[in-house]
């Protein structure tokens, strides 16, 4: 089933949350052949939590630690979104590895932890355009997919990966489907690869500046199983918009 995850990042108040979903659910209530996931910040997750009890619509994390619980200032732990009922997890966005300077072993620890949780984690993946320039795309992403899934290469069914890349993120400025289908099929190669035939169920979503102007092009790909969306998913009807054109391309 595809899989569309709205990554609201540092956006919305609890009140702002409230009303978002208040508009957003009606519009989806009967949609059962895409999964819709909303990741808001942690201070929502606990409205969106009991908003969304008895909803079509799960709930993801932007970020977790990989710890139970302990002297970790400012994390949260997956014991504490689990309680929350949290299904999916971000790990690896740009803007963390960026931004914040996560590693890949550091994330290779956050997806460990997720799996063994039972949170669903979507690793996130993508090059810079600097990368993109000196033609290192595949290899970057190659790297971030190989040191991220050390060591549960195996479970590679119980993870998606997003490919973002970074020069797309927030800028209105896509992949062109065609070079994004190329991205994915080398990404589901990779994964089938370093999984010996475990990633069947391993969705590769798109992410980067995606808007229902964009969206049936992207889907048509091949190999595209769903979007990451954040900009277009912090307005109600721009992101269902981007669910509809979803549901008309329906992929068994
Ligand atoms: C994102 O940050 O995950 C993202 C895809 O952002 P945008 O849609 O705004 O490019």
């Amino acid at each position: 089933m595809y899989l569309i995850v709205a990554n609201w990042k540092m956006n919305k108040t609890v009140k702002e949350t409230e009303e978002y979903l208040a508009e957003f659910k009606p519009l989806v209530k009967d949609i059962d052949n895409v999964e819709i996931v909303i990741t808001p910040p942690f201070t929502s997750l606990y409205t969106a939590s009991e908003s969304l009890k008895d909803s079509n619509i799960k709930l993801g994390s932007q970020n977790m630690f990989y710890k139970d619980s302990g002297a970790f200032t400012g994390e949260i732990s997956p014991l504490m979104l689990k309680e929350l009922n949290v299904e999916y997890v971000l790990l690896g966005h740009s803007e963390r590895r960026h931004i914040f300077g996560e590693r890949d072993d550091l994330i290779n620890k956050k997806i460990i932890s997720a799996i063994e949780n039972g949170i669903r984690p979507i690793l996130c993946v993508g090059e810079t355009l600097e990368e993109k320039e000196q033609g290192k795309t595949f290899s970057v992403i190659e790297r971030q997919i190989r040191n991220g899934l050390a060591g549960v290469e195996r479970e590679a069914n119980y993870i998606d990966i997003a490919y973002e890349p970074v020069w797309a993120i927030g800028t209105g400025v896509s992949a062109t489907p065609e070079d994004a289908n190329n991205v994915h099929k080398f990404i589901k190669e990779i994964l089938d690869e370093i999984s010996s035939g475990n990633s069947q169920k391993t969705r590769v979503l798109y992410g980067g500046s995606v808007k229902s102007s964009n969206a049936d092009s992207l889907i048509k790909g091949e190999f595209i199983d769903g979007f990451l969306v954040g900009t277009a998913s912090l307005n109600p009807q721009s992101f269902y918009e981007i669910i509809q054109k979803l549901m008309w391309i329906i992929k068994v």
